[in-house]
């Protein structure tokens, strides 16, 4: 049984017992074969419908191994979710505009570049391209916003852990861990009830083929379900016996409960519509890739969105190195790859120091930059997604500089958490006391991207401890560590023994937001959200990046 522990999931599950009948207990009440065999079919389906990673221990071209994922979806509250939702074009339009303001981007970031060599090399980029005047008016940013929810003194809360601006992954993974969770045409339902003390008890809707496999073994009332359910042909059956079924056991409803997810496809339309613009029937996509793509799935299925969208749409990848030696920039600034003119360069690499073996890889990147392509994001926009640029937007007033509605101001700071610059002043000073005093209240940063490189609890201590009296605190910035609710899930991944797979964990989950922002110069030309991404992480994780190791895919189920 479920114990209780969080007063957030007690308020959620309590909620849930007005829609749900019980009937599924957690732990899954699974003879250990039948589970071992339900968790089989799922990683089969899940790698067999794309759901896959190259494998960091064994890579190979030719193999995949399944991503991991959450067996069931983890509840999140309906209105926080629709709130992400309907923020996310206000913060591609902040992004936009910071992105534009080359005063407020060197004032964030001028004490971080004399320390840290990274943003530095990029910093330097972009003066030089500008310098030079930007041969493209044309930009595009697909960003993704992430957050987690805090407990306030009325409930809990949407916070943003970041903006990323550069490589916004998991725009098709976040779809099939919903399709995962989610029943689809032609199959059945299958329904896992979650009881818990005091009654209560949360849902989970597994793919259909496993309602067997789940209830073979499970009390009166599901196979009562299984009877009902098996007798379906599929959720979205018109047969009126169905729908009357459905209605009674108030399932139509609970469809609502995992939402669509449409971000490959809205992702992909702006790639597509940037390279509409650029009008040049004869150009290529370009996707700047690393030298080994863990991700390969949620890339490749990128590709094949273009293709299916825009059959004549030639898409070629390719990572800085081979950039370096193989692409030309023309005298009208054109890059030529292949012999191709690039339309559309879109980044999924190029936003780590590992990304730049040496000085090839960043004249490829210079090249890119001073090019007549449109970048994906440009080098403007990807400075916009620092940290530092973020925790100045957080001080009084500035984000109000860049959104003057106030509505919509009011809206963004609402979900900003306590953020801190470390400069070498009174107010570095302070904060970098409030960080000894209690590290675990707060989560360091570096100008870094890609999971992995944040520090906690007394490894931040050591960190500012180590560099208390050097410009190098300025590398940093303090953020106030959000504590999202617990929820308990099964956290199923590759070469994993049963045991594991199939032990019950505390979990926390960060909900990512996709958004498209297409313009000319100031005018906007498309600014949409367009879908979602889930990863959940074990409680005693800091970090929950998946290809880092330690996230697992996971997909919202609202109430
Ligand atoms: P990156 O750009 O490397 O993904 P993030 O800011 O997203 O950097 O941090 C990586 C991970 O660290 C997040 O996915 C989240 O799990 C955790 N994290 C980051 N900021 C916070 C925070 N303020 N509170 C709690 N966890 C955080
Ligand atoms: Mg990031
Ligand atoms: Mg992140």
């Amino acid at each position: 049984m479920v114990h209780i522990k969080d007063s957030y999931l007690n308020i959620l599950v309590c909620k849930m017992a007005v829609y749900l009948n019980p009937c599924l207990s957690l732990p899954i009440n699974l003879a250990e074969n039948e589970f071992e065999d339900l968790i089989q079919k799922l990683k089969d389906w899940t790698i067999m419908h794309g759901g896959g990673m190259r494998s960091k221990k064994q890579y190979s071209n030719d193999s995949l191994t399944v991503v991991p994922f959450t067996l069931l979806p983890s509840v999140f509250p309906r209105s926080e979710f629709q709130k992400a939702v309907s923020i996310q074009p206000a913060l591609n339009e902040l992004t936009h505009y910071v992105s534009n303001d080359h005063a407020f981007l060197y004032s964030c970031l001028e004490k971080t570049i004399e320390v840290d060599e990274f943003t530095r090399n990029l910093f330097n980029l972009y003066e030089t391209v500008r310098s030079e005047g930007f041969a493209q008016r044309i930009s595009l940013g697909m960003l993704r916003s992430d957050f987690m929810q805090e407990k306030e003194a009325s409930g809990y809360y949407i916070k943003q852990v970041e903006m990323n601006t550069i490589a916004s992954g998991f725009g098709w993974l976040g779809i099939v861990s919903g399709d995962i969770h989610r029943p689809q045409k032609g199959h059945t339902m299958c329904i896992l009830l979650m009881c818990g003390a005091l009654q209560s008890r949360c849902l989970g809707l597994l793919r259909s083929d496993y309602l067997l496999d789940v209830c073979n073994s499970s009390s009166v009332k599901q196979v009562e379900l299984n009877t009902i359910a098996s007798s379906f042909g599929g959720l979205t059956s018109t047969a009126p016996t169905h729908r009357f079924f459905f209605q009674q056991m108030g399932l139509l409803d609970k469809l609502k409960m995992l939402p669509e997810n449409k971000a490959l496809q809205g992702l992909c339309s702006g790639i597509i519509k940037a390279w509409e613009l650029f009008n040049d029937k004869d150009s290529v996509i370009l996707i700047i890739i690393e030298n080994q793509s863990m991700n390969v799935c949620d890339q490749r299925f990128h590709e094949f969105e273009i293709a299916r969208q825009k059959p004549e749409l030639n898409v070629i990848r390719k990572n800085l190195t081979q950039i370096a030696n193989e692409a030309k920039l023309s005298d009208t600034k054109d890059l030529i790859v292949q012999g191709k003119k690039v339309a559309v360069v879109y980044f999924r690499a190029g936003y780590t120091p590992d990304h730049y073996h040496s000085e090839a890889e960043w004249s490829a990147r210079l090249m890119i930059e001073r090019s007549k392509a449109i970048k994906c994001p440009n080098i403007q926009y990807h400075l916009a997604g620092t940290k530092k640029v973020q925790q100045a937007l957080a001080t009084p007033g500035m984000l109000e500089r860049f959104i003057k509605d106030t509505k919509k101001s009011t809206d963004i700071r609402k979900m900003f958490t306590g953020l801190y610059a470390l400069d070498l002043n009174e107010d570095g000073d302070k904060a970098v006391k409030m960080a000894l005093d209690c590290p675990e209240r707060f989560v360091l940063k570096p100008q870094r991207e890609g999971g992995g490189n944040n520090l906690y609890g007394e490894d931040i201590r050591h960190k500012l401890t180590s560099c208390m009296n050097s410009k190098e605190r300025s590398a940093w910035i303090l953020m106030d560590k959000i504590n999202p609710p617990v929820q308990q899930n099964y956290l199923i991944r590759p070469n994993q023994d049963f045991k594991k797979n199939s032990s019950l964990c505390d979990v926390v989950s960060e909900l990512g937001i996709f958004g498209i922002i297409l313009c000319d110069g100031d005018n906007i030309l498309i600014n949409e959200q367009v879908g979602h991404m889930m990863r959940s992480k074990l409680t005693s994780c800091n970090e929950g990046g998946v290809h880092a190791g330690d996230g697992v895919l996971d997909s919202p189920f609202l109430i």
